[in-house]
């Protein structure tokens, strides 16, 4: 099978550097083009990251003679050498909006991490094995982009990742009505370590700036219809959420309240999380997990340290499932912030638009 040519915008950081890590042998996707800022562009790769590879894995020996590129000089460059590209860069929203529209008119497919281009009606925000059916909105933004190739996909934020796939499963079957959730989330999800943010180090701050905002709407996206080619948001529910920074190095936990239209009990709840399946396991995607939600008997899990890494860190571990007084139940639920909340999540995307014939 020839490859696909694969560009990874923003490669030098946090999440750039995982995309090259998960990239490394990957069965699809061969990585042809790094980009980043100014300050790396015209470095080997090796030499870009020198002193902040992140990773406890080697840099993969096939991408560190690699030049660097800079992401927005070098557009054409970008374009042309890449069948697709990945997206994580640290800009201004509305930049990012203009770069990643231009490289979709280029005819180059963005798979995008940031933020920037949630929202809009007719770009599908996918969690592969939650809403595959939103690529359907795809054919509608290539009628918007004048495009026969390009368009734009992008992630959901890495926080939701660590409830909204256990609320799916129930929600369709006994009608979600609230949920509350506070989450805990890794220093890596500001891009950061220990080192360049020892402020961290035994401290909480309670404030993610945006997060809050992100983790109560994008949910609704993830769970809206499709209809005359744009998304509308679900409006059945109502989330409210708190989320807090906590001193980890990489891994979202989520606490999470919820109550149903029909309450379901414990055991079928259970049942359901086991026996889940997406189109990402149907299709055996090279990047599903085999199990999709774990759930964890044991009072004291998932952890955080202990359980991130499941299935390479694209499974969603989850435990402590029990009544509460002022919500039907309560589960704890954890997922790795820069793999399936980020580069991971965005592979498997990426692989699903490849077997369904988008890219
Ligand atoms: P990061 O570590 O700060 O890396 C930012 C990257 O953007 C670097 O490669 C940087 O290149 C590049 N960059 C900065 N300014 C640029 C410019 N003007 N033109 C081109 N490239 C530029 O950030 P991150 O944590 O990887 O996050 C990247 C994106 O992914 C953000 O939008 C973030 O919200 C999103 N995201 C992050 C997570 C997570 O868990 N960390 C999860 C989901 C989504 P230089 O090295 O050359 O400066």
């Amino acid at each position: 099978m020839n490859k696909y040519r694969v560009g990874i915008i923003g490669a030098t950081g946090m999440v750039g550097q995982r995309f090259v890590s998960l990239l490394d042998n990957h069965p699809w996707f061969d990585v042809t083009v790094l980009a980043a800022s100014s300050r790396s562009a015209g470095n080997k790769y090796s030499d870009a990251v020198a002193g902040r590879w992140s990773l406890p894995t080697p840099l993969p020996v096939p991408v560190k003679d690699i030049v660097v590129l800079d992401a927005t000089a070098d557009f054409r460059r970008i374009s042309e050498n890449a069948d697709f590209v990945f997206s994580a860069v640290d800009m201004k929203k509305e930049d990012i909006k203009v770069f990643e529209e231009a490289l979709a008119k280029a005819e180059c497919p963005v798979v995008s991490n940031n933020s920037a281009n949630r929202g809009a009606p007719d770009v599908p925000m996918i969690i592969p094995e939650v809403n595959p059916e939103h690529m359907e909105l795809i054919e509608h933004q290539r009628r918007r982009l004048g495009t026969k190739r390009g368009f734009i996909a992008v992630k959901s934020n890495c926080s939701i990742q660590s409830y909204v796939p256990a609320l799916h499963p129930l929600r369709d079957k006994f009608g979600l009505t609230r949920a509350l959730v506070c989450t805990y989330q890794s220093i890596s999800g500001a891009g950061k370590t220990f080192e360049t943010w020892p402020e961290m180090t035994d401290n909480v701050i309670p404030y993610i700036g945006g997060e809050e905002e992100k983790s109560e709407k994008e949910p609704l996206f993830i769970w809206g219809t499709v209809s005359d080619g744009k998304i509308l948001p679900a409006d059945d529910i109502n989330i409210t959420s708190q989320c807090i920074r906590v001193p980890v190095t990489d891994g979202h936990m989520a606490a999470v309240f919820m109550s149903f239209a029909k309450k379901p009990d414990i055991t079928e709840i259970k049942n359901i999380w086991r026996q889940y399946k997406g189109l990402a396991q149907e299709l055996d995607l090279p990047s599903a997990p085999k199990q999709f939600l774990h759930y964890f008997e044991e009072n004291d899990r998932p952890q955080t340290r202990l359980d991130r890494e499941l299935e390479g860190g694209m499974a969603v571990s989850l435990g402590r499932l029990r009544t509460d007084s002022q919500y039907d139940y309560k589960f704890i639920g954890l997922s790795h912030n820069t793999v399936r909340g980020a580069a991971g999540g965005a592979i498997l995307t990426a692989e699903l638009l490849c077997a369904k014939g988008f890219i």
